[in-house]
């Protein structure tokens, strides 16, 4: 019971990473609002978590729009009186090199990547300063840090979120909120399975050379994401501010060859 107490929003967590992880702070303790645009995938998340005897609601809001969000929590504070931590999780991809790409796919990731992440942010934050506590995690990637093929808006999106995540925690260090973001590497979601789709001719053999990159020669599973978010959410990780933790099998700090 490692989140036990805590009132926790998860955005994107109908799908992926942010399901995972809805599922196993449910597991540990937490009452989550499970955020999502899909309603179908969202309730989901909720009724498992429900089902495995945790405590969940689901919201739908979209995290780019200021006006659903705002009434999203006002919602929860009026339901549990705060918000302990705010998981910054919704995320889209876009595919392809700068010249391939259109301006209406530049803003589209543009605005779910980095607003989304402004947005809640924005809106959760005065309740967080006004008790004096709080944990906000921000979804970048390791894309951040390294470059890779036909990826460049995605990159952007996920290195701008690093930034902002360390402006943002000098910004809120005063009143004890700690702000930091998570880097993973391939995660084998559906954003994935769509990027290979969209990316390659053959998906099978473009999964196989993911695989091959990883000095895990694995590729990473939701719940391995999960439990770094734990650790992030939880006080465990109170000396931990500002920082990027990695979960990325070696593709940042390793090579192969
Ligand atoms: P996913 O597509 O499985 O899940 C993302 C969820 O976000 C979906 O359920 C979707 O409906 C929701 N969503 C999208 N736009 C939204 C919006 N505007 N408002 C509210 N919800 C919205 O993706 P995933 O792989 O679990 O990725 C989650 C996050 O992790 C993303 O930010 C992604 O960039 C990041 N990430 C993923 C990987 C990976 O390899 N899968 C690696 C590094 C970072």
């Amino acid at each position: 019971m490692r989140l036990k107490d805590k009132v926790i929003l998860i955005t994107g967590s109908g799908s992926g990473i942010g399901k995972s992880t809805a599922l196993l702070f449910g597991s540990e303790g937490a009452t989550v609002i499970v955020n999502d645009l899909s309603e179908e995938k969202g309730e989901e998340t909720a009724a498992e978590i429900r089902a495995a005897g945790g405590e969940a609601i689901y919201r739908k809001a979209d995290v780019t729009d200021p006006a659903a969000i705002s009434a999203m929590v006002e919602d929860i504070i009026k339901l549990y009186g705060r918000i302990d931590v705010l998981f910054n999780n919704a995320g889209i991809s876009g595919v392809g090199a700068l010249h391939e790409l259109e301006p209406e796919l530049w803003d589209k990731v543009v605005n779910v990547n980095i607003r989304g992440v402004y947005i809640p942010s924005k809106y959760v934050l005065p309740h967080m300063m006004e008790r004096k506590s709080g944990s906000i995690i921000n979804m970048s990637s390791c894309i951040a840090e390294i470059g890779l093929a036909r990826r460049a808006v995605y990159a952007a999106t996920k290195g701008a979120v690093l930034a902002l995540t360390k402006s943002m925690q000098v910004d809120y260090a005063d009143y004890n909120i700690r702000v930091n973001a998570l880097l993973p590497g391939t995660i084998m979601t559906p954003f994935v399975e769509d990027y290979l789709r969209k990316s390659y001719d053959d998906p099978e053999e473009a999964y196989e050379g993911l695989r091959k990159r990883q000095l895990s020669g694995e590729l990473g599973r939701p719940e391995d994401v999960a439990k770094a978010a734990l650790f992030l959410a939880s006080d465990e990780s109170k000396f931990m501010m500002g920082s990027p933790l990695y979960i990325d099998g070696g593709a940042v700090f390793g090579k192969k060859a």
